[in-house]
């Protein structure tokens, strides 16, 4: 249980911790812990797992000896985790690491990049989940007179359900919003005097669209803080939502599987790793072997260290994230990322020159706050590669000065990215708006080769 009273000072500042003990260990003190904790879970991956009994053949515990030796134990990828699940018992297979008579509660992956992951928890696992997640919720300012609005229904996705529980467990007070459209949604802010949201970036932005066009300035609606995630969110977009709702936004990482490994704290410069409950390796993306520098791009690979119902060892999360410094104004002594760059899967070679969607989604947001909703195509024309960026601008945009947006928007695209785009503009509502997960980028290259 975190001590959520107890203030520390750090750099002559006053700071809350969820945690004040765990979160001002030393970085001697926080590896010894991550390795003993790496040994436990090991062990009874090993033991209690079908997958990892398998797949750890040959590496015994006593060969772990330092931090170093964890990088020669072979990494887990989603594509093993939905083999090993079309063994028995039905439906989490090879991956249960418990009896599935103790499993409370089904949930699952969002299948975004195909079949999706069934997740057993336990209480026991969950409650692991939860308190982990305090330090997210706690370090981005959550606190018990915040009333939080969650605009999702839960479902079967384990996100909302965390941030649920953990708002809970915080002191929060807490507004489901599912079975309720977006307008429906916004009078329930209103109506219930909300002051805080959890939601995705493009949530966020819609929320704020929706409000405008019914005369509601989203500023107005009284939202003090709000936690984002879901999509990889440049400053820029965090500070057009900052500008929107007037509130504090603040960033986290995590997914279905590693769980909510990174926040934001309220120096909004990177996110804290959460220590000692993942050890996080941000390893090269070439070779997945050595560790990056501080400054460098990596892939993040998460062993949370203390989940018994579906363990997990040196997971391949596939997001590429750059290294950041090991110490923050806020006091808190545990390692940080600098920026998420985006998913490996979205990265794509476009005439031989690397793109990320991410940097187009900042010039968006930095630069054209009159472009409400884009999309981004590329196709094969014959030999050669084409993007076309297909905007919609607010109503109140019109005639020469769309020219105008359009050759500023190529131009800036250019330099950015170092590639040619059409723009091509559509007319409003034609493109689609995204609950959770955003597809702005599509590339119909593959389905045509
Ligand atoms: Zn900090």
């Amino acid at each position: 249980m975190g001590g959520r009273d107890m203030v520390k000072t750090a750099n002559g500042i006053q700071m809350e911790y969820w945690n004040p003990y765990l979160e001002t260990l030393s970085r001697g003190e926080l590896d010894e812990i991550e390795l003993s904790y790496f040994k436990n879970i090991f062990s009874y991956a090993k033991t209690n797992s079908i997958m990892y009994r398998e797949k750890l053949k040959g590496v015994e515990p006593e060969n772990i000896r330092t931090l170093e030796d964890i990088k020669r134990i072979p990494l887990t990828d989603k594509e093993e985790l939905r083999r090993y699940q079309e063994i028995e018992p039905y439906p989490y297979g090879g991956i249960l690491g418990v009896d599935i008579k103790d499993v409370t509660t089904f949930r699952q992956s969002s299948g975004t990049t195909g079949r999706p992951v069934y997740v057993p928890e336990t209480y026991e696992s969950w409650q692991w989940r939860v308190e982990a997640w305090c330090h997210i919720l706690y370090m981005a300012g959550f606190r018990p007179h915040h009333r939080v609005f969650l605009p999702f229904g839960y479902n079967v996705y384990v996100a909302f359900w965390e941030a649920h529980y953990t708002a809970e467990k915080v002191g929060c007070e807490l507004v489901p919003g599912g079975a309720l459209d977006t307008k429906g949604r916004i009078h329930k802010i209103i109506e219930t005097r909300a002051n805080a949201m959890m939601n995705t970036p493009t949530y966020g932005l819609h929320i704020a669209e929706e409000a405008k066009k019914m005369g509601i300035d989203p500023a107005s609606l009284g939202i003090e803080r709000m936690l984002c995630a879901g999509e990889p969110m440049p400053a820029a977009t965090r500070r057009r939502l900052e500008e929107l709702f007037r509130c504090h936004v603040f960033d986290h990482i995590g997914g279905t599987e590693p769980c909510a490994w990174a926040g934001m704290c309220e120096t909004k410069d990177g996110m804290h790793i959460i220590e000692p409950f993942f050890l996080v390796e941000v390893l090269d993306p070439e070779t997945l072997q050595r560790e990056v520098e501080e400054g460098e791009m990596g892939i993040a690979v998460v062993t949370p260290l203390g989940r018994r119902s579906f363990p997990l060892i040196r997971f391949n999360t596939k997001d590429l994230v750059i290294k950041g410094k090991d110490s923050c104004l806020c006091g808190r002594t545990s390692r940080k990322i600098k920026e998420v760059v985006g998913r490996t899967d979205d990265l794509r070679k476009i005439r031989g020159v690397l793109f990320s969607p991410k940097t187009v989604e900042e010039v968006i947001r930095h630069e054209f706050p009159e472009v409400v909703e884009y999309e981004i195509v590329v196709e094969r024309k014959g030999i050669m590669d084409e993007i076309t960026i297909r905007i919609e601008v607010t109503p109140d945009s019109g005639g020469k000065e769309l020219e105008q947006v359009k050759a500023r928007l190529r131009e800036n695209l250019k330099v950015k990215t170092n590639l040619s785009f059409h723009v091509q503009m559509e007319p409003p509502g034609s493109l689609p708006r995204y609950m959770l997960k955003a597809t702005r980028f599509k590339d119909r290259r593959e389905s045509e080769r």
